[in-house]
């Protein structure tokens, strides 16, 4: 066997034991696979003069943004999970769970996101649909042009369809009037259960994530049900900090992480630059006994530099 081959932590690229010692991480990203604005590449290359180590792009509902960020990766020695932000439904709430995937996509994984791809072409007619009676005619052709390419339509295409057509002064407007939750354009009847998509992650070797706790306006008794229907589901990991969070709020999810044993992720779900977020920028993780994500077995060659 030659020395190349034998398993020795390299020096400097093990990652620490604790979430509130964790630095170059950023395990939430969007290039314009999704609805993020700058390509993969581009994306990578600005991770990496931010000083970024190891990564996961969770474009949403698709990989395809993955393999031009793994060659990018590869030429600065950063780590890359494959990874997507899946849409799906809990409840009767939208929910985003994050798929890492420490094997890549297997056949039967790509098959299901060809079902969520299919589920947002369906959607994006009905939201068009829907925002014709507030005066947006031709929504469909509008958002595709605000898109750009032919991926998938998202929300926020709608919400630049709709200031471009100055029927909102901005795409913050858009949303709180009518793409936002329990608005006229938030449509999720489209969206797999919570516990399939859960369980296209397992079956794919990989990891659960719940994206963005914090952002469900939910109570914490309703996200203590969120959890455990999650975690009954084969879920094993919520994100602990996303972005910006009040400190408070944090420090009571981490009790919350640790009593339901959830592992624990970190990103900054980073869209465009020039906004109040750039990759790995987060608030601080507070000082807590829940589990790193990166300390999963199954992310074991990820976290190790292996
Ligand atoms: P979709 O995946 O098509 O349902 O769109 C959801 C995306 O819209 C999120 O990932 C955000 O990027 C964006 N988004 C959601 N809520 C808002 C909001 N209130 N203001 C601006 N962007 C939002
Ligand atoms: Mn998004
Ligand atoms: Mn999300
Ligand atoms: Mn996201």
């Amino acid at each position: 066997m030659s020395i190349a081959n034998v398993d020795l932590p390299v020096p400097g690229s093990a990652l620490p034991d604790a979430l509130d010692r964790s630095r170059g991480i950023d395990l939430h990203l969007h290039s314009n696979a999704s609805d993020g604005v700058l390509a993969p590449g581009d994306l990578v290359d600005l991770c990496h003069a931010r000083g970024l180590t190891h990564l996961a792009l969770t474009d949403h509902d698709t990989l395809e943004g993955v393999a031009e960020a793994r060659r990018r990766c590869e030429r600065h020695g950063i780590r890359l999970l494959s990874a997507s932000e899946l849409s799906c439904q809990w409840r009767g709430i939208a929910i985003h769970v994050v798929a890492l995937l420490p094997r890549g996509a297997s056949p039967a994984f790509e098959a299901k996101l060809e079902v969520l791809a299919e589920a947002r072409r369906t959607r994006a007619r009905e939201i068009a649909h829907r925002l014709e009676k507030i005066g947006l005619d031709d929504g469909l052709a509008r958002a595709r042009r605000e898109a750009g390419s032919e991926r998938p339509l998202g929300r926020p295409d709608f919400a630049a369809a709709l200031v471009t057509a100055g029927l909102v002064p901005d795409r913050k407007t858009a949303f709180k009037r009518y793409l936002g939750a329990g608005k006229r354009g938030d449509v999720k009847t489209h969206w797999p259960l919570m516990e399939s998509v859960v369980g296209w992650i397992r079956d794919a070797g990989g990891v659960a994530v719940i994206a963005h706790p914090l952002r469900y306006g939910m109570t914490r008794r309703k996200r203590d049900l969120l959890f455990s229907a999650f975690i009954k589901a084969g879920g094993e990991a919520a994100e602990l900090v996303s972005g910006y969070q009040n400190p408070d709020a944090t420090f009571d999810l981490a009790r919350q992480l640790d009593f339901h044993g959830l592992y624990g992720s970190l990103g900054s779900d980073f869209h465009y630059p020039g906004g109040a977020l750039a990759p790995g920028t987060i608030s601080p993780p507070p000082r807590s006994h829940v589990k790193p994500i990166w300390r999963h077995p199954a992310l074991h060659a990820f976290a190790s530099g292996a």
